[in-house]
């Protein structure tokens, strides 16, 4: 004890919790909720967010519930279970995924994560190596970048369009990739477009990416949530050409996002991803097998990057087992009734109470002079629209805009900037329909307060 007095109470925490790294969608949301006028006695119209789960329009179909309680009165699933996932889980994905693909995935190409977002952490951390960069959407939903950056990776950005129903900028992408390029990652239906990208274009993607020898790591949370005239396409379609990550949960689909159940799946008819590169010759030179080649390559990054090229597949399974705790073994019990037995009548409800909303806001936004929409919302839950501050007296930017909405009128709307786009707004429609003109009434109430007159 002679030394107490002499070290100081105080830690260092990591450097990547300091970063700069942009505002995370949560923060900003909290704290225009924090901005709204106690005294405001109308109820706050939520447009901001992307959880629909608490309106009982949106409400879960009755077999996925019964999914949990027959899981739970079986016994069989209360036990410790492999950490990729349990085998009639993951086959029920497979066969998911096989109803839109022209090749059949086989169990062993999925894995089960907590939600999307685990999903995200685990191919980003297994290919984020240093000096690695890896191409991102603009808009796009933030933790891709926020993770990116906190692991010390460079971010670049290529731009959506607009112009052209927020397509890719694929001139961007291939001007901005080199050879440290791991991949690109695409949202398809768009968060936070609402857009789906049409077969022609999805084609044009992977041919791009395969002549970069970038993988495509395809966000699908969003899957078959369309409403418009493009049909949706899954990416894996395109897996001989280029190999495909596909990315997907139950929680927008099914609108359970609590429950915590997503997937990871290696679609690549041609198994690139199970071949290594540089890595595969060393094994061979040194006499190591394929494992011990990966252990080393994992725990040495910055000895061997990039000069050694693990087996990716290799890497998410070694990733998975060291660091990822699996989703609980009663929801992967429900899964195979969740997807095998959900009825059609309970997804086209949801779509057609999806499409409904989306034409109430094109319409009304079309009465609301500081804000435009290019493009009508075609899937996902949400529309970018363009603001025009010069049209008001006293707000100068997106920001600025969404914090008074908020204090007066009880209105909560995402800030462009948060999704990477300064000067739009994100506005969700997945509301009851009610609440949805009620909102978008405000807004409206709230121009003409504002405006210059
Ligand atoms: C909601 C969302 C996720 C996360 O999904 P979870 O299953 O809730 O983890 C991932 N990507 C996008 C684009 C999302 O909108």
């Amino acid at each position: 004890m002679e030394n107490e007095s002499t070290k100081k109470w105080g830690f260092q925490v990591h450097q990547r919790f300091k970063t700069e790294s942009a505002i995370t969608l949560r923060a900003a949301l909290t704290s225009l909720t924090e901005n709204i006028d106690q005294n405001d006695s109308r109820p706050t119209i939520p447009l901001g967010h992307g959880d629909p789960s608490v309106f009982p329009s949106f409400r879960t179909a009755n077999v996925v519930e019964d999914a949990i309680i027959d899981a739970v009165r079986s016994t069989k699933f209360n036990c410790y279970v492999p950490f990729f996932g349990i085998l009639p889980a993951r086959r029920a994905v497979a066969d998911y995924l096989n109803r839109d693909l022209p090749y059949t995935l086989s169990p062993d190409d999925v894995y089960l994560t907590l939600g999307c977002k685990q999903a995200i952490t685990v191919i980003l951390s297994v290919l984020l190596r240093p000096g690695a960069n890896i191409l991102l959407p603009r808009p796009g939903w933030p933790y891709y970048e926020t993770f990116t950056r906190q692991n010390n990776v460079e971010a670049r950005l290529f731009d959506l369009l607009p112009e052209k129903g927020w397509e890719v900028d694929l001139d961007a992408v291939e001007a901005l990739a080199d050879k440290n390029t791991v991949a690109m990652v695409i949202i398809n239906p768009g968060n936070p477009c609402g857009n789906v990208f049409t077969y022609q274009h999805l084609q044009k993607i992977a041919e791009t990416a395969r002549k970069l020898r970038i993988m495509v790591i395809s966000d699908e949370v969003y899957d078959h949530l369309t409403f418009g005239n493009t049909p949706y396409v899954r990416m894996g379609v395109f897996g001989s050409t280029v190999p495909v990550i596909t990315l997907g949960s139950i929680s927008k689909r099914w609108i359970v996002p609590g429950w915590r159940l997503g997937w990871l799946v290696t679609c690549d008819p041609n198994g690139i991803l199970q071949k290594s590169g540089v890595g595969f010759s060393l094994h061979l030179a040194l006499n190591l097998s394929i494992d011990d080649i990966c252990h080393v390559c994992c725990r040495n990054p910055e000895i061997y990057a990039p000069n050694f090229t693990c087996q990716v597949v290799d890497s998410i399974k070694e990733y998975i087992n060291i660091t990822s705790n699996p989703a609980a073994t009663l929801i992967q019990g429900a899964v195979p009734q969740i997807l095998e037995k959900t009825e059609e009548a309970f997804y086209s409800k949801i779509i057609d109470i999806l499409r409904v909303a989306a034409d109430i806001c094109y319409n009304r936004i079309k009465e609301i002079p500081c804000i435009y929409c290019l493009n009508k919302p075609e899937g996902s839950m949400f529309v970018m629209v363009k603001l025009n501050p010069s049209l008001l007296e006293d707000i100068n930017d997106d920001m600025e805009f969404c914090l008074k909405l908020a204090k007066e009128e009880s209105v909560i709307v995402l800030p462009g900037i948060v999704v990477g786009m300064n000067n739009w707004l994100r506005i969700t429609f997945a509301v009851e329909p009610s609440a949805l003109e009620d909102g978008l009434g405000r807004i409206k109430a709230f121009y003409y307060r504002h405006a210059k007159k």
